[in-house]
């Protein structure tokens, strides 16, 4: 059977730029036909009892959720180095991190880090992005968001080839911030995904397929 996930959303509960209400949120998963959705505000983990309860109105409509959280990483010099999705971490990483320190943070915690949008244009124009750009290929990821609606054709390739030089899985995610893109970009699997042990197992293993909705 194939599970699918969207592993990318932001809830106004966490993030400031969220119109989505995390109980809506829950019922609007449903409705797009997912079965696991993960929360990723920027900067933030959502602390565990807060987590429990929303899990609780989740877990028996059969959707699985992961706490998850989206870091923003900076160099020495205080420039971005891009936008990265880690789960497995039981904290909110608050603290300053440049990518390299982030990815190695993750991973001695048994987590897995993803690129967010890595090919994501910023207003400066045509090689600066929101993502990590092409610094992907120096970094040990565990995966990269290769559907992003934000992603043109051109970003996808570009994903799409670090992906076959560095061995890892596409994802997708909606970095949804309105109700309605919940689902527009999602990830499957090919078996059933219970929780986030099972899921980050999948990911490591290359068991991750990326795909465009609407
Ligand atoms: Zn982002
Ligand atoms: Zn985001």
């Amino acid at each position: 059977m194939t599970t699918v996930f969207d592993l990318h959303i932001h809830t106004q509960k966490y993030s400031d730029c969220s119109f989505i209400h995390p109980e809506e949120l829950i019922a609007q998963a449903l409705e797009a036909g997912l079965q696991g959705i993960a929360l990723t505000e920027h900067g933030m983990r959502w602390p565990d009892e807060e987590f429990a309860r929303l899990e609780n109105l989740a877990r028996p409509q059969g959707l699985v959720l992961i706490n998850g959280q989206e870091i923003s990483a900076r160099n020495d010099k205080n420039e971005m180095e891009g936008d990265f999705l880690v789960f497995g971490i039981n904290y909110s990483l608050t603290g300053r991190y440049t990518a390299c320190e982030l990815a190695g943070l993750v991973h001695n915690h048994g987590g897995i880090i993803i690129a967010a949008h890595p090919y994501k244009l910023s207003r400066r124009g045509k090689t600066h992005y929101y993502g990590a750009g092409d610094k992907i290929y120096q970094l040990p990821l565990d995966a990269i968001e290769l559907y992003h609606p934000d992603h043109s054709s051109l970003a996808v390739s570009k994903a799409q080839k670090a992906m076959q030089k560095l061995g890892i899985p596409g994802v997708g995610g909606s970095d949804a911030h309105k109700i309605f893109d919940v689902g527009s970009c999602v990830t499957l699997f090919d078996k059933r995904l219970e929780n986030e042990a099972d899921f980050i197992e999948q990911i490591r293993r290359g068991k991750a397929r990326a795909e465009k909705r609407h």
